[in-house]
Order: structure tokens, then sequence, then C-alpha cells
């Protein structure tokens, strides 16, 4: 593979090996990556890299589209009958775009938006004060129950009631438990507030049944494709046929120009993917394989927000091993872990440090590994927290995972 890369430029090549070589050898934790197919890889990396095909299908600004038309229309029927969506707008080249996109359909600058706290599992673009969703929009968070970790649907309910939020957001970047979409829907209608779910994290699960489906409960679903749901980076919306022309309209031409269309190829790949018996299997052991790696932390004394998980993410409270999320991911990492730092509810630190750390296993999942590799994981990671800077202990730790990762090749035969 890359062989014209190889010959051409070396010094890209070589990064992209290094890269590669990184992957291979490390156990990914990071709960919104995975590991894309290789057809997917090839879709994303094709000819239509060439193509401007501004517009939608049989709607171009550009000559030549015939098949982008028909690459767009496929990854559209695909995506719809994943989810059971009416509507889905394919284009979005991130699951910012996407959340920005819904925005800009239904509010007008200045208007309130309830949605979950960054330090209680929400994402930037749910109102970071220096994302857009924080600058142009009136936030108003809400916060999980201090003593559970949970997401507080009574609070919510009466912040809900006080602020008559135009819009409300359910989905997070960091909750290991399942979201009532239902009762969320309650609210909103409680409030008038459109609802809109942000499925980024768990839309591989919904896709396969692992976790209830945002519909019919929701105006509005965005996602992005590239974490459980294992396609290329990038995002999707999908809404009630009613909201269909305003959602089109804000992400070509409201926000974005020229939809990627090699991106598009990949995710259509990757959708056609997701309509196969064995992508069912596939997630059912992400959750599987998380509920074990929550076992295996628990057994070694580890404190987990809500005590547990339902999802693929398992979010650790580093406070009782004495130590900071951003010195367990720096320490991990030398034990050839990767993870990242995570705040926690009623987190005391701040966000470039933190107290806890988030754990997935999609992408573990996608190399094969199962419920005893999840165990010796969470053995890895209490042996590295507990050598803390002793680089013996961890080179030892990265040398183990060397070899399992060895055994569990993300690429083979490829
Ligand atoms: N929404 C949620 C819930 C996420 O977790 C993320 C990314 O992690 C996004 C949106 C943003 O996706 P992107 O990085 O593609 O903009």
């Amino acid at each position: 593979m890359f062989e014209h890369l190889k010959k051409s430029d070396e010094a890209v090549y070589d990064i992209i090996e290094r890269e590669h070589r990184r992957q291979e050898e490390n156990l990914e934790m990071i709960a919104s990556e995975n590991f894309a197919s290789f057809s997917v890889l090839e879709a994303a990396s094709s000819f239509f890299t060439n193509k401007y095909a501004e517009g939608y299908p049989g709607k171009r600004y550009y000559g030549g589209c015939l098949h982008c038309d028909e690459i767009e229309t496929l990854a559209l029927v695909r995506c719809k009958k994943i989810f059971g969506a009416e509507h889905a707008n394919v284009q979005p080249l991130s699951g910012t775009s996407a959340n920005m996109a819904v925005y800009f359909a239904v509010l007008e600058q200045g208007d309130r938006i309830l949605s979950m706290d960054l330090a209680h599992g929400g994402h930037l673009s749910h109102g970071h004060p220096l994302s857009f969703s924080g600058r142009f929009y009136e936030i108003i968070p809400a916060r999980n129950n201090l003593q559970t970790g949970l997401i507080d649907y009574d609070e919510m309910e009466k912040l809900a009631m006080k602020h008559k939020p135009k819009l409300i957001i359910c989905g997070a970047s960091a909750y290991p438990r399942i979201i009532d979409f239902k009762r969320y829907r309650a609210i909103a209608d409680k409030a008038g507030s459109y609802l809109m779910a942000d499925i980024a994290h768990i839309a591989g699960l919904v896709a396969a049944g692992e976790h209830p489906s945002p519909f019919p409960f929701c105006d509005f679903v965005t996602t992005t494709t590239h974490k459980t749901l294992r396609g290329p980076r990038g995002g999707v919306i999908m809404s009630k046929k009613e909201h269909a022309a305003i959602i089109d309209r804000q992400v070509f031409p409201g926000i974005q120009g020229g939809p990627h269309m090699h991106i598009m190829a990949a995710k259509a790949a990757a959708f056609g993917e997701a309509l196969k018996p064995e992508f069912r299997l596939y997630q059912r052991q992400i959750v599987l394989n998380s509920k074990a790696l929550a076992e295996g932390l628990l057994k070694n004394n580890f404190t987990l927000v809500t005590g547990g998980t339902d999802n693929h993410m398992v979010l650790v409270d580093m406070r009782n091993k004495n130590m900071t999320g951003k010195l367990a991911q720096n320490i991990l990492e030398e034990a050839g872990i990767t993870a990242n730092k995570n705040s926690i509810p009623g987190d005391p630190e701040k966000p470039f440090v933190t107290s806890g750390i988030r754990l997935g296993t999609p992408a573990v999942t996608t190399r094969g590994m199962k419920e005893p590799e999840m165990l010796r994981i969470a053995g890895f990671i209490n042996r590295a927290v507990e050598a803390g800077d002793d680089k013996k202990t961890l080179e030892a730790i990265r040398n183990e995972v060397k070899a399992m990762t060895s055994d569990f090749p993300i690429y083979k035969n490829e």
C-alpha cells in the first residue's frame, strides 16, 4: 500500500507509516475512536477526492455529478434504513458542523439551549463558551446528580420549565449509561422546545439496537460517522420530514460549500457494513467488553462514575488513586495504552487536568478482543497506575501490550 507516495514523498510516507505502527502496537482506548475497515479507507481515498458537487442529488451547481448523485443517494438510502429516519443529510463535514446546521436551522442568535454541562459529559459544540455554540446562544447547562453521576431528569425538567429553551440537546461525549429519549421528549413538549439528540458516541449501538433509538422522540438527530459507527471522519443529520428543507438549506449553502464526495463514498461503504448482520454482533461485543472492563477495574478498586456502564465507555474517577486524569493519561501512554483525561461530575480540577479518565472499547473490539482481554487490560491499567513514575514497570507493561496487540492485528491480510 502507498507505493506511489513512498516513491514521491518519503517524508509524508514515513509519518503515515509511523502512525500506522502506533495504532497497531498500542491499545486504543479512546472512546470516540475506532479503526475503519480497509474498504472504508479505500473509499475515502478514491477518485471522488477530485470532484466538486455543491447542491444535492439531481440539483447540483456543477456538471459531471452523475456518479456523485449515485453515491450520495446510496449513502442516504442506507443511512435512513439503518436508523429508521424520515430524512437524512449526509454532507456535514463533522459532528460539530452537523450540530451547527441544526442550530442555524431553528435558532436565532441569543436563543436558549438547554444541554448537558461539559463537565458532566456534554460536548464542546453543545455550548462551550469558546465554541460558536456558547458564543451565539444562551446556554443553560444541566448537571448530573453528583452522588450517582446519572442524568437528573427532574432537575432537567425544572430548568426547562424555568428557562423555556428553544432547543434541548440530549446526548453526550462522556456518559456511560442509557439516555432516556422518551423522558427528554416529555420535557421538551412541556417546555415547548425542539429536541435534538447528538448520538455521535452511541450511533453504532443505536444502529444495532444496543441502545434505544432517539426516533420517534427527537426532531433532529446528529451524529459523527467515525466513532462506534466505524466509518470515515464526518457527520450526519437526520430529522423528521417536515424539517428536511430547513436542514438541507443550512448545510448547503448555509455553512458548507462542496461536500467531501470521497468521504461520502466512505460513508456509503460504512453504512453498508452497518447493515450487515456481523455489525450487530460487533456492537453487542463492544458493550460486553465495556462491562467486562468495568468489572476488571472495579475488582482493582477503581471508582467508576455511575458505578458501571451500559454502553461503550467507562468513566473512571481517579481521586481514590490520588492521581489526576492528566497524570493517568500520561502514565497509561507510557504503558502503551491510549486514553484521555476527562472531567467528571463535580470535578475540582481544571478541564486541562481533570480527575477522570475515559476509556472506550470500540477500537479494541474491532481488533477482535473479547472479555478475557478486557480483564487483562484492566490489570495493565491497574499496574500502570500503581507503578506511577517507575519507568521500568511501565516499559514491562508496554512490552506485554505490544505482544498482546500483535495477536490482534488491525489490518490483517491487507
Ligand atoms: N458530538 C459529540 C457528542 C461528540 O462526542 C463529538 C466529538 O467527540 C462531536 C459531536 C464532534 O464531532 P467532530 O469532532 O467530528 O466535530
